[in-house]
């Protein structure tokens, strides 16, 4: 049911000293699981808790302990699924990865390598320049996190911090259909804004809640589409995994760098390593971390502790009836009920909660007016302040409430900004803050012509040059803005100024 009207971006094409050169990436995304409990304890995962605070036994990789499952975050993937319009595998099942680090003090990390929980999806990316693409989803499997190693808090010493130890991650595996640094980065804000729909992952890059490992490789024009044909990936480049990205900003620059290191190398004879690097934001650079043949020497096998989890397709359903709108549905939503632009709709459903602000000022009001208001004012204000939405001081009522008193010809627009400021800083009901401040603006006919004669009595130079040159008319109609204390109406002081500067 993805839209497909739209066009295809082009892909990313670097010239290289010998030719041209096109960039595939597929991204692994790690989203945290919005628990408040660990994947298969019940720790908290409440983020910047006293350090080694949040470890139970079982996190701690203590002898005899065993893993129980969180259903709830059984539950939260099977949405983000359902929310990717993925298949979901009523049998999954978890594997050890083994590998020994300070930082996993089981020796392995339980994950879903052969069963996972979900399969197939797709995810529609926008542009926001008309284009998009849909990007195909593999899988999305449960994991746990590692702890943390702390290496800069003393010269002689090493800390570990294993908070995060056990908890809950979702690792979104998309194919390598991405064709650019800034596809790549919408692609992930893109995720980030479905799973925020969902409530299933809070997105916070800042606190590592969602983290991207990003490969990269180059080919020729006309090999992706070969791949594409064939799905055979040797038309492909081979590809570099860049570790752990959690900025936007970062991943566009690793993308950039490492697409350009690996044409380097080609077009110098040589062919690429397939590693995993790591990216330097100081000196915007990759580099080597681990080459791919110590990395698979993981000895993956099914966790015995653990039976392989089966879930109910009526609990599937269940879960999909309970699914809110997403953004591509409410966006269209709003392009075809309220009128409103692709960019405006875009905007306004970039989070739920100023998709929900903007319905309720828009609710039996001009829906291009409502959006208008909300993105320019509303948005423009709170930005300045960095307040989101769910800390805006105007309710959709209050907004809602001034544009009632402009559509009823009561204030005009330009009042209408200083009683949104009003509203704004010192709160109140808009309708009885114009009449107790006097900001009615005055439609009666019969003021403003005494106002327009006042002043082209007072100006009879002026009055010679505007007959001449009509333009000159506005002058007229600022004056009398300026004597009325602008609350004239500007349509009726326009029309009363033509009528008497003709006559
Ligand atoms: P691994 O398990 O070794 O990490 P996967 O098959 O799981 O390998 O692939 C990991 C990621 O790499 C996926 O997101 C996939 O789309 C991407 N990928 C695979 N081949 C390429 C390629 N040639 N260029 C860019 N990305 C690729
Ligand atoms: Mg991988």
């Amino acid at each position: 049911m993805l839209d497909l009207t739209y066009e295809t971006p082009k892909p990313k094409v670097i010239q290289g000293a010998k030719g041209d050169w096109e960039l595939v990436i597929g991204l692994e995304v790690h989203a945290q699981v919005a628990s408040a409990a660990k994947l298969f304890s019940g720790a908290s995962t409440e983020f910047g808790a006293e350090p080694n605070s949040n470890v139970s036994f079982i996190d701690a990789g203590m002898p005899g302990m065993l893993p129980v499952i969180n259903e709830g975050c059984v539950e939260l993937a099977v949405r983000t699924g359902l929310g990717l319009k993925a298949e979901i595998n009523l049998v999954s099942a978890f594997d050890r990865k083994n590998y020994f680090y300070p930082d996993l003090p089981q020796g392995y990390q339980i994950s879903q390598l052969y069963h996972p929980i979900v399969g197939e999806g797709e995810v529609l990316v926008e542009m926001g320049d008309g284009t998009a693409r849909i990007v195909r989803i593999e899988r999305i499997h449960l994991e746990q996190d590692a702890g943390k190693s702390i290496h800069d808090m003393d010269p002689h010493m090493s800390f570990v911090d294993l908070n995060r130890t056990g908890v809950a991650l979702m690792e979104i595996v998309s194919r390598p259909d991405i064709r650019g640094p800034e596809e790549a980065a919408a692609y992930v804000g893109k995720l980030r804004q479905i799973m925020r729909y969902l409530g299933t992952c809070d997105g916070n890059m800042q606190n590592g809640n969602l983290r991207a490992d990003v490969n990269v490789s180059v080919c020729r024009p006309g090999d992706y589409e070969r791949y594409q044909k064939s799905q055979d990936f040797s038309h492909l480049g081979t590809r570099c995994e860049i570790k752990n990205m959690n900025s936007m900003r970062f991943i566009q620059a690793a993308i950039d760098y490492e697409a350009r290191r690996q044409i380097a190398i080609l077009e110098d004879g040589g062919t690429v390593e397939q590693e995993t690097r790591l990216f330097d934001p100081d000196k915007g650079e990759t580099r080597s971390m681990r080459s791919k043949e110590e990395a698979h020497d993981y000895r993956y096998f099914p966790c015995p502790d653990l039976l392989p989890l089966e879930i109910e397709q009526g609990w599937v359903d269940d879960i999909a009836a309970a699914l809110p709108e997403l953004p591509d549905a409410k966006k269209a939503r709003f392009v075809s009920d309220f009128g409103l632009t692709d960019y405006d709709a875009g905007v306004l459903t970039a989070e739920a909660e100023s998709a929900a602000y903007f319905e309720a000022v828009a609710d039996g009001r001009d829906g291009k007016i409502a959006a208008n208001w909300v993105i320019n004012e509303l948005f423009g204000r709170l930005k300045k302040e960095e307040h989101d939405i769910t800390e805006s001081p105007v309710s959709p009522a209050q907004l809602g409430g001034i544009l009632d008193l402009i559509a009823q010809g009561d204030i005009s627009g330009k009042i209408a900004k200083d009683l949104f400021e009003i509203v704004y800083t010192e709160g109140g009901d808009p309708a009885e803050i114009v009449e107790v401040r006097g900001m009615r603006q005055v439609t009666d006919t019969g003021a403003i012509e005494a106002a327009v004669d006042k002043v082209i009595a007072e100006n009879p130079a002026q009055v010679e040059k505007a007959k001449e040159n009509p333009k000159l008319a506005g002058w007229f109609v600022g004056q009398v803005m300026k004597a009325t204390g602008g609350k004239a109406n500007p349509k009726a002081v326009n029309e009363i100024v033509a009528k008497k500067l003709r006559a």
